[in-house]
């Protein structure tokens, strides 16, 4: 079959032939039937990930058919539609048995340890597998595990009251345009920052505030107390985020478009604010199950930049560097 191959650290990726995978015991194979490309590829791709080992498949997120089924899998078979967590847990630990799995001690991740999913079938541990069911599409499910899900966990964590408001940097991203549109399904006020009007418009259908500039601070204060920041960015907008925050404000950290960057954090500031900085990565398959409810009552729609195939994966990732693009851009091997 046909796969994305990373060879090296700092070795770029090959497409190229490489045997059809076989399930072992615990796990399964699936038919992929939409990837999807991330920034953190990117990142992967530069060499910011210690636990890669090499040559590995890239991509960290699927959705796709059961072909086979390792003799120990329960709860799933052969046709079923699943999604997979961006990691598989050994689900025995202690954060495993209380539904923390996110930080199991001995997880391994996808397209770091574990070959990833930019390629025709793929191998996938039961402890990793989410059942998709038919009301939701593969567009909806393929966002769930690093993007609406993860994103529903943050805000999980941030303790969302309904009727708060919540700012979101980046909000014609592939991240962005999905975060807004969960934090209205958990009941918040929402306020989109972009950095062009022409995105603006497409953000308008989600967001209920829009703000297009780098420095948006003082007119989302105007709009209401800002209770949460989701910042998909980085080090070009965390501290317009923390400025924005009303006291008690949680910022959830998601973006890093520049690991190279370092940030000075003014102690004074998050503590006089009572301020919450949550560093946010992953979704547990409780996280997963629900956001996929959501998306199945039609309460998150997929916006798609692009869906490319295999062979056209530099593409894929020009379109993902693309400033103005709306939305994810996804593979369909
Ligand atoms: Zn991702
Ligand atoms: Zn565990």
């Amino acid at each position: 079959m046909r796969a994305v191959v990373v060879p090296g650290k700092q070795k770029g990726y090959v497409i190229q032939e490489i045997p059809d995978p076989i399930a072992g015991k615990d796990e399964v194979v699936i038919k992929v039937e939409r990837a999807a490309l991330c920034y953190r590829d990117l990142l992967q791709l530069q060499g910011y990930y210690p636990r890669m080992k090499y040559p590995v498949v890239l991509g960290h997120e699927v959705v796709g058919t059961i072909e086979q089924v390792g003799e120990n899998v329960k709860g799933f078979k052969e046709g079923d539609r699943v999604i997979s967590l961006l990691y598989a847990p050994d689900g025995t630990c202690k954060y495993c048995q209380i539904g923390e799995e996110a930080y199991c001690h001995s997880r391994l991740g996808y397209s770091e340890e574990l070959d990833g999913f930019f390629a025709e079938k793929s191998k996938i541990k039961a402890t990793s597998l989410v059942k998709v069911n038919g009301n939701v599409t593969v567009e909806g499910a393929v966002l769930v595990p690093c993007v609406t899900g993860m994103i529903y966990r943050s805000l999980r964590r941030a303790k969302l009251q309904k009727g708060e408001t919540v700012l979101v940097t980046g909000a014609s991203g592939g991240v962005g345009i999905h975060a807004i549109q969960v934090a209205k399904a958990l009941g918040a006020k929402v306020i989109g920052v972009t950095t062009s009007e022409e995105k603006a418009s497409t953000i308008r259908k989600f967001a209920d505030y829009v703000i297009v500039g780098s420095k948006f601070s003082d007119e989302a204060k105007k709009i209401d107390d800002i209770n949460i920041v989701i910042d998909t960015v980085g080090t070009p907008t965390i501290e317009e985020s923390l400025k924005s925050l009303w006291m008690g404000g949680r910022l959830i950290q998601i973006g890093n478009v520049d690991p190279s960057q370092i940030y000075q954090l003014r102690l004074g500031y998050v503590i006089l604010k009572d301020i919450e900085i949550i560093g946010h990565a992953s979704a547990t398959k409780r996280d997963a199950e629900e956001t996929l409810k959501l998306t199945g009552e039609g309460k998150i729609s997929p916006v798609i930049a692009s869906t490319i195939r295999l062979d056209e994966i530099d593409k894929g990732y020009e379109i993902l560097k693309d400033k103005r693009k709306i939305g994810k851009v996804l593979v369909k091997p």
